[in-house]
């Protein structure tokens, strides 16, 4: 029997174990069909988990809101991602798992109480929202038409694959020039991007959205650094005017760290490059991580 190479990534569906090719969703699930599926992304780097207890958390609480139950514990979870990341070796590596409504039997009320639901994780090389490079000179990014969807149409706190808002943001930005969009909500304050929350650097302040964005791990993190480091940080609405005239911007995202923005449509902030508040947070975001802080190590022996 050949080698599995396991090295590209790795999978498991409901109990079972695979190399990430293999992995397949059946194409009526409703976990694709309606986008009846939750999911949390955690990170690992320098051959750790980041606050793994937090994104378990996140992802427990966001699975309950759905009524979605799948077999495994909470540990039992952990397990599976600690294994998955273990199969393939991987230092740095973009850790995902989903829970997915089944379409109901036939023969049943097609009505979601009637699918059942399951994990789906898997782990494969570290991803960048933003390069490094990227990062370095700072995102080019925009406030995009699109409005996001209203929290009480979809709570922005289960974290969700209901991105056509952000993905028509994405392409409009696209045409204008930029890299990525941040979206307002009806009311015209900031709420989030494509797969980041949003921080506007005012008169010595950070700020960030209170309302309308998922509840970023990163973002929590930010708060934390920033109480390290004497840095203010309010959590409150950011109107377009207020974030348009911003002193720094960054944005924050498990695949991608803190991530300083140099210019808002035609806009240059500073000196078109990351602003001294939104490079501090990042260098010591990646030199703690270094250090071990809020890790879980990997035990890769097998
Ligand atoms: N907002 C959205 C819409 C996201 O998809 C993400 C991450 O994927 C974030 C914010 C950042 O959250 P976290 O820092 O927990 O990765």
């Amino acid at each position: 029997m050949t080698e599995v190479d396991w090295s590209a990534g790795a999978a498991y569906i409901d109990g079972e174990f695979m190399p990430l090719k293999d992995a397949k969703l059946g194409i009526t699930e409703w976990g694709y069909r309606r986008s009846d599926v939750t999911y949390d992304v955690v990170g690992v780097y320098y051959g750790a988990f980041f606050r793994l207890d937090d994104h378990i958390n996140r992802f427990r609480t966001s699975m309950t809101k759905l009524r979605m139950n799948p077999k495994e514990s909470d540990d039992e979870i952990k397990s599976v991602l600690a294994e998955l990341v273990r199969r393939t070796g991987l230092r740095e590596a973009y850790v995902a798992m989903d829970c997915v409504r089944s379409r109901p039997p036939r023969g049943v009320p097609l009505h979601p109480i009637n699918g059942r639901s399951y994990l789906i994780c898997h782990v494969m090389p570290w991803v960048w929202v933003f390069t490094p490079e990227q990062q370095e000179r700072g995102v080019h990014a925009m406030v995009a038409s699109p409005q996001r969807i209203a929290p009480e149409s979809l709570d922005p706190t289960i974290k969700n694959f209901h991105w056509g808002d952000l993905t028509r943001g994405n392409f409009e930005a696209h045409d204008e020039g930029a890299e990525t969009c941040v979206l307002l909500d009806r009311d015209g304050n900031v709420t989030e991007g494509p797969g980041f929350n949003v921080f506007a650097v005012i008169d010595g302040r950070v700020i960030t959205p209170k309302h309308g964005a998922l509840q970023g791990i990163t973002r929590k993190t930010v708060i934390e650094l920033c109480d390290e480091f004497g840095i203010r940080c309010e959590v409150r609405d950011i109107s377009r005017n207020e974030f348009e005239a911003a002193d720094e911007i960054f944005f924050s995202t498990t695949a991608g760290g803190i991530m300083p923005v140099s210019r808002l449509a035609k806009r240059i902030l500073g000196n078109d490059r990351p602003g001294p508040i939104s490079a501090q947070l990042r260098a010591a975001f990646w030199e703690k991580r270094k250090d071990g802080w809020h890790a879980t190590p990997v035990s890769y022996a097998s």
